[in-house]
């Protein structure tokens, strides 16, 4: 295991539970929040998430805006739109890692310590779980041997298998 790999750790649970500096949403372009892990977190934020957001305007996929993170025990939301899935050569793989790396900027910029990320675009937008990992762990890697901050980051899977998947590629 390499010093890059000690900081990055996962868990299976519920991403609105924790209490890290930043949590990232995968959420769509209009940032008016949706299903998933999207409804969860405004669910878990409460209203005035949604109207900075709204403040805010929209979101271009493999982009990332900062908010407030209201009723989260999180000081930040990261909201990051990842591609759909259509096959893999429409350019997906590179539009999920600019989802990590811009998120992982904005956390920094926010002096963020601990970062938690789910799976980005493995729900509704359909992106394979083993490949999506393999972009995810890679991404984040790489900017970790660059920045010390953040110092950590979770990954947090809602499932087992995507737990398991995830175990595999780290
Ligand atoms: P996308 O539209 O980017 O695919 P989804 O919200 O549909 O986003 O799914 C992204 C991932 O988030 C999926 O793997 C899903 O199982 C997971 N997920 C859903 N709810 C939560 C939650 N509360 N905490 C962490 N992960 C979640």
């Amino acid at each position: 295991m390499t010093a890059t790999t000690e900081r990055i750790k996962l868990v299976q649970g519920d991403i609105t539970k924790c209490a890290v500096d930043a949590i990232v949403n995968a959420a769509n372009e209009s940032l008016l929040g949706g299903g998933g892990v999207d409804g969860a977190i405004h669910r878990a934020a409460g209203p005035q998430l949604l109207a900075e957001c709204r403040a805010l305007g929209d979101c271009r996929t493999g982009q990332a805006k900062i908010t407030q993170a209201y009723s989260l025990p999180a000081k930040y939301v990261i909201h990051t739109v990842g591609p759909v899935y259509h096959g893999g050569a429409k350019g997906e793989a590179k539009l999920l890692a600019s989802c990590y790396r811009q998120s992982l900027e904005l956390a920094r910029a926010h002096e963020c310590r601990t970062v938690a990320f789910p799976a980005i675009s493995c729900g509704v937008y359909g992106y394979p779980i083993a490949d999506a990992a393999q972009i995810a762990i890679g991404t984040i890697r790489e900017f970790l041997a660059d920045n010390g901050l953040p110092e950590r980051v979770l990954l947090v899977l809602f499932s087992a298998s995507d737990f398991d998947a995830y175990a595999a590629e780290l």
